[in-house]
């Protein structure tokens, strides 16, 4: 049993009608920074909020930590930490208050509590004893962060930490997240941002739709991803992309530079530069790059709405 996190066959039909989820599996690996990415809609929240216990599947099985959520409701709650993607607090107490009720609804004694180490390891020591209502938006979410390890749990999942959040915190949360990684959690992010999935996550499952369209290692989903890009410099500026050329193409560069984007599959670099110079141009330098997570997202979210 080697799964933090292990779903399958989980649906969601929400009371009106609507389906979330169409049966998903997802097996997330013990000490693993594994990102659930998808756009807005896909079902990533349903999905994190099912494991929290605030939405009510209407199918399927989740277990966390190799407890069953339905089984093993108390177990399953103890194994993880969520930080959910709406900042939602009772603006009273402070953050102090804030993490050592959280510590006393899950029954820790005061000796154990990690109260100001947490604090801390947000950098939000200084406001320990400031209210709530008073922190900014990125405090707020660092406090949400402290409160979800309160019970250290093996697994924290964070739905879209950094929606919104400026760089200076997104950068801290990142170093964070590694850093408890590293120190043995399990992390679970969502996130609709391809370069944070691309960036921190060892592991990446795609969802769209409702269903599960990617899900392999993060290396893997580049490497398999179809699209290869070339990148040719010509000698002379093109009013347009001539016609007849392999793949897609566009212009940039004040008309210096074509840009093909082509399925590495079925057709070769030579090809490629074989139908630029059958157009007639003359090619002064030449690079590639593989396709980046947003050329994979694209193609495989493009069909489902
Ligand atoms: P994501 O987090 O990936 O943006 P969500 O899981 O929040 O997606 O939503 C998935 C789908 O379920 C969306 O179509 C959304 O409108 C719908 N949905 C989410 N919450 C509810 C709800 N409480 N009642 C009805 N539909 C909902
Ligand atoms: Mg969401």
């Amino acid at each position: 049993m080697d799964a933090a996190i292990d779903i399958k066959g989980l649906e969601k039909t929400y009371a009106g009608g609507k389906v979330a989820l169409h049966g998903i599996d997802l097996m997330v690996p013990r000490g693993s920074i594994f990102g659930l990415l998808g756009p807005n809609g896909a079902g990533k929240s349903t999905t994190i909020n099912i494991l929290a216990g605030l939405v009510n599947k209407t199918g399927g099985t989740a277990r966390i930590w190799g407890f069953d959520i339905d089984e093993h409701p108390r177990n399953a709650k103890r194994s993880i930490g969520i930080v959910p993607q709406e900042l939602v607090f009772d603006a009273f107490f402070t953050p102090y208050e804030t993490l050592e009720i959280t510590a006393g609804m899950y029954g820790i004694p005061k000796a154990q509590r990690r109260t100001m180490d947490l604090l801390r390891a947000v950098r939000l020591e200084d406001k320990a004893h400031a209210y709530t209502r008073a922190l900014s938006g990125g405090m707020k979410r660092r406090l949400l962060v402290a409160k979800a390890l309160v019970h250290n749990p093996p697994v924290l999942v964070l739905d879209e930490p950094t929606a919104g959040v400026d760089i200076e915190l997104r950068a801290l949360l990142w170093t964070y997240v590694r850093e408890l990684n590293a120190g043995g959690t399990t992390v679970v992010l969502t996130t609709h941002y391809l370069e944070e999935a691309e960036a921190l996550c060892d592991r990446i499952a795609i969802v769209n739709g409702g269903r599960i369209v990617a899900n392999d290692d993060t290396a893997t989903l580049l490497a398999t991803a179809g699209d290869k890009k070339l990148v040719v410099t010509l000698d002379a500026e093109m009013a347009a992309v001539p016609a007849g050329l392999p793949g897609r193409a566009g212009l940039s560069g004040e008309g210096r530079i074509l840009t093909i984007t082509y399925d590495k599959r079925t057709t070769t670099a030579g090809e490629v530069l074989a139908g630029v110079s059958a157009a007639g141009l003359t090619i002064v330098d030449v690079s590639t790059t593989e396709a980046d997570l947003e050329d994979v997202f694209l193609s495989l979210t493009r069909a489902v709405a």
